[in-house]
Order: C-alpha cells, then sequence, then structure tokens
C-alpha cells in the first residue's frame, strides 16, 4: 500500500498524538513498523525523536491520570482515622482489679473512681461505698493528693478527666 495524501495526514496526526511506530503501522494497515518510521523521517516529522523508546517520554507528560492512579493509597488513608479513634489523650490507668461498678450499675453513693480503660469494655468504676465526695476513702485520697505530687502519677488528671464520663 502507498502513502496516500489520506494515510500521510493520518501518519502526521498519529504521530503527533504521539503514537509509536508500530501503533501507527498497526493503525493504519498495510505498512510496516519501519515503513512508518522512514516515513516520518522524510516528512521531517522526526521532531519528536526517534521512535519506541524514546517516544515513550514523550509519550507522559500527557498523562495526568498518572496522580490519580495513585488512588489506590486512598484506602489506606481511610484506615488512618480508624487507628486514631482512641482520640483519649493517652492517661495512664492505675492497674487495679476490676471494680464492681460500670457505667450502668453505678449508683450514687458508690465510688466513681475509674478503673481501666474507658474505650474499653472492661471498664469498670470501683462501686465502693463513696464517702462524702464521689471516691471511696482510698481513691479520695489519691485523687484529692496534693498538688506538688500531682505530676508523680496521673489519676489526679485521671480523675479530672473522667468526670466528664460520670
Ligand atoms: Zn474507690
Amino acid at each position: 500500500m502507498g502513502w496516500t495524501d489520506e494515510r500521510v495526514e493520518m501518519l502526521k496526526r498519529l504521530w503527533l498524538d504521539g503514537l509509536s511506530a508500530s501503533q501507527i503501522a498497526k493503525q493504519l494497515g498495510g505498512v510496516t513498523r519501519n515503513a512508518v518510521i522512514g516515513k516520518v523521517h522524510r516528512l521531517g516529522l522526526s521532531g519528536r525523536a526517534t521512535p519506541s523508546k524514546p517516544a515513550r517520554p514523550a509519550f507522559k507528560p500527557p498523562r495526568p491520570a498518572r496522580p490519580a492512579a495513585a488512588a489506590p493509597s486512598a484506602p489506606r488513608r481511610i484506615a488512618e482515622p480508624m487507628a486514631a479513634v482512641p482520640e483519649a489523650p493517652p492517661v495512664r490507668y492505675v492497674d487495679e482489679a476490676p471494680g464492681s461498678a460500670t457505667v450502668l450499675t453505678l449508683g450514687a453513693h458508690m465510688c466513681k473512681w475509674p478503673i481501666g480503660d474507658p474505650s474499653l469494655e472492661t471498664f469498670t468504676f470501683c462501686g465502693r461505698r463513696a464517702s462524702d465526695g464521689p471516691y471511696c476513702n482510698e481513691h479520695a485520697r489519691v485523687a484529692y493528693q496534693p498538688v506538688q505530687t500531682k505530676k508523680r502519677s496521673g489519676p489526679n488528671d485521671l480523675a479530672r478527666s473522667l468526670r466528664r464520663y460520670i
């Protein structure tokens, strides 16, 4: 098959579109890749650089689809907030035996000293008889310890933050 004007135009268009010589040959039909390359050179279109390999870099720019293809990282992003769910500050909970009261059973005169992590099902309250405050004698002592010793341990802060739950 020869190079009719029509086919030459098509060749030019495809070449400028960034198709490789072999792709163009396939599109045109009846010509080999080498014939396409030869024609391209004769037409002075080779500015796009030599066929096949160097043609690829020229091929990439019109493909900003790549960043969108980076979308697979999106699911990972969804997982992050889930991991971040324990939004409560890293309070160091006193390691104690579970209390006898839960959020549901905690009564007015029971010690509201929290035991465990409020985000866990195992979370309980002390539940012992409260003295005059919200806590039993033992816990009241820890909760209302003097200010100077406060930074030594967390219970005081813990107690304060837990008021929100009570
Ligand atoms: Zn208690």
